[in-house]
């Protein structure tokens, strides 16, 4: 211990490696963080919060529209990307002194420096200068993913570019069928842009419930969204002020902006990895085992940059597991099963659990409760859209083993449902609770009739 300057050295300070650095402070232990960017990492600085800040800025003007049929005479409402960009800016400033200022609290030195690991306890940091530490952890996270090299890439913004636009885009171009994809589209829509969604696959959000996907994608297209599937782009042509992208069948879009939201990689490069020999898993993040341990005993890896559940909650997780494992004397693992979680489309999305597909794959029997309705705001705003929501029941012990939202604060629904699925309740459950009423909410605890049942024979 007596060579070593610090017990802990984290690399990254963003949603996993602040955690885990101010715990592991917490916990007695000598911790210092190396930030090559801002204080906050993805999540805060460009990530979660400022697309929230921007999702709730698109959903205005459907507020303005749906206020009239209320009663209200809303005058023509008109919108200043600059003033949001420069609000956002200033919100995400003060979280990153928020965030600073913990870790002061915490007594964890704050380096903003690039640290790349020269030997399984030397950090070097961008100044030349070296420290020794007992424990590394890596929490590098994750970089967008430049898009395949095509003609006119260099023309293609990433969402991190995207928060940072001068003006809003009159007409955009978004490659990808993710999530952040799908939040982007919505929130320029929602603003005013013409958007194109352009999509190699068969449908947008892979990995989600079928249903879910189909309703999501008919509720975009019904909000003016133009969804191309089964395309990719081919080239970005620059012709003055505008792009002109060309797709696989060889049409055209021109627009003023191109966006990639064509997934994440781990931030793996150029730390010094390979010739410590922390190993990689077959997708490219760092292979960790349950505790976060990599390859090398004394270093971790927490969050993104593992590639097991990328969403800030679990980096958080991971983060504090690994300071109670390593510092409290408390071996922790973090559950990645039952992650709830949102996608803040217009409208609103909200998952946890098995899709339908999975729940058929992997339960021998299956029943599946579906409801799809008129939101009551929608009825006086006579705005045409639907709710949807979906329960799937193994047919065996009657858990509820899924639950699928599309409408407004999907989000914070699924944040309750995630309890009860959790901890395992039955559809019995669900019925036996009271409905609050009236309520979109009520529709979970209401469905009665099954939608369909699926069992498999004896000989399967
Ligand atoms: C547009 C967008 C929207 C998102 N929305 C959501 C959402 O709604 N909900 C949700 O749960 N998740 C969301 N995410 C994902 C979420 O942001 C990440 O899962 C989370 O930030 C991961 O945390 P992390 O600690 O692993 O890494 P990060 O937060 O990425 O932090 C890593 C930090 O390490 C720093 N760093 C990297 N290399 C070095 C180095 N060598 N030396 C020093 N510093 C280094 C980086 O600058 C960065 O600050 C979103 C992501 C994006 C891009």
């Amino acid at each position: 211990m007596a060579d070593h300057d610090v017990d802990l050295f984290v690399i990254g300070a963003g949603s996993g490696g602040v955690r885990a650095a101010r715990i592991a402070s917490n916990y007695g232990a000598r911790v210092m963080i190396a930030e090559e960017f801002r204080v906050g990492g993805t999540c805060v600085i460009r990530g979660c919060v400022p697309k929230k800040l921007l999702v709730y800025a698109a959903r205005f003007s459907h507020e303005f529209e749906d206020a009239a049929g209320y009663g209200w005479t809303v005058p023509e409402p008109t919108f200043h990307w600059p003033t949001l960009i420069a609000n956002k800016d200033r919100e995400i400033a003060r979280l990153e002194a928020a965030y600073t200022a913990t870790l002061e609290r915490f007594n964890v030195k704050l380096l903003k420096n690039r640290a790349v690991i020269e030997d399984a306890h030397t950090i070097r940091l961008s100044t030349g200068a070296r420290v020794r530490a007992e424990t590394i952890l890596i929490a590098t996270g994750g970089w967008p993913h430049p898009g395949p090299k095509i003609p006119g890439l260099e023309h293609v913004i990433s969402s991190n570019e995207a928060f940072h636009l001068p003006e809003l885009p009159k007409r955009i171009v978004i490659q990808g069928g993710g999530y952040i994809a799908v939040e982007f589209a919505c929130i320029f829509a929602g603003l005013g842009s013409e958007v194109t969604l352009v999509y190699r696959g068969e449908n947008i959000l892979r990995g989600f419930d079928d249903d879910v996907r189909e309703h999501l994608r008919s509720e975009m297209r019904g909000r003016g969204i133009t969804i191309t599937c089964g395309h990719t782009v081919t080239a970005i042509d620059k012709a003055g002020d505008e792009l002109v992208t060309r797709l696989s069948d060889d049409s055209t879009i021109t627009a003023d902006k191109v966006m990639f939201a064509i997934g994440r990689h781990p931030n793996v490069t150029g730390l010094g990895l390979e010739q410590v020999g922390v190993k990689l898993a077959e997708h490219g993040g760092i292979a960790v085992d349950e505790y976060s341990r990599t390859s090398v005993p004394n270093i971790y890896a927490v969050g993104d940059v593992t590639h097991r559940v990328n969403l800030t909650p679990v980096a958080i997780r991971e983060g504090h597991a690994f300071a109670d494992t390593v510092y409290g004397g408390k071996p922790t693992s973090v559950d990645h099963t039952h992650v709830p979680t949102a996608v803040f489309s217009e409208p609103e999305l909200g998952v946890i659990g098995l899709t339908e597909a999975q729940a058929r794959e992997q339960l021998a029997k299956v029943d599946v409760y579906k409801s799809s309705f008129r939101p009551m705001k929608a009825t006086l705003a006579g705005r045409d859209t639907r709710c949807f929501m979906k329960l799937l029941v193994d047919g065996i012990t009657d858990r509820v083993v899924g639950c699928h939202i599309v409408g407004p604060d999907a989000g914070e629904l699924i944040q309750l449902v995630g309890v009860a699925v959790r901890m395992g309740a039955t559809k019995a459950d669900f019925d036996a609770t009271m409905a609050v009423h009236p309520t979109a909410a009520e529709e979970l605890v209401t469905m009665r009739e099954k939608a369909v049942s699926y069992g498999r024979s004896a000989a399967e």
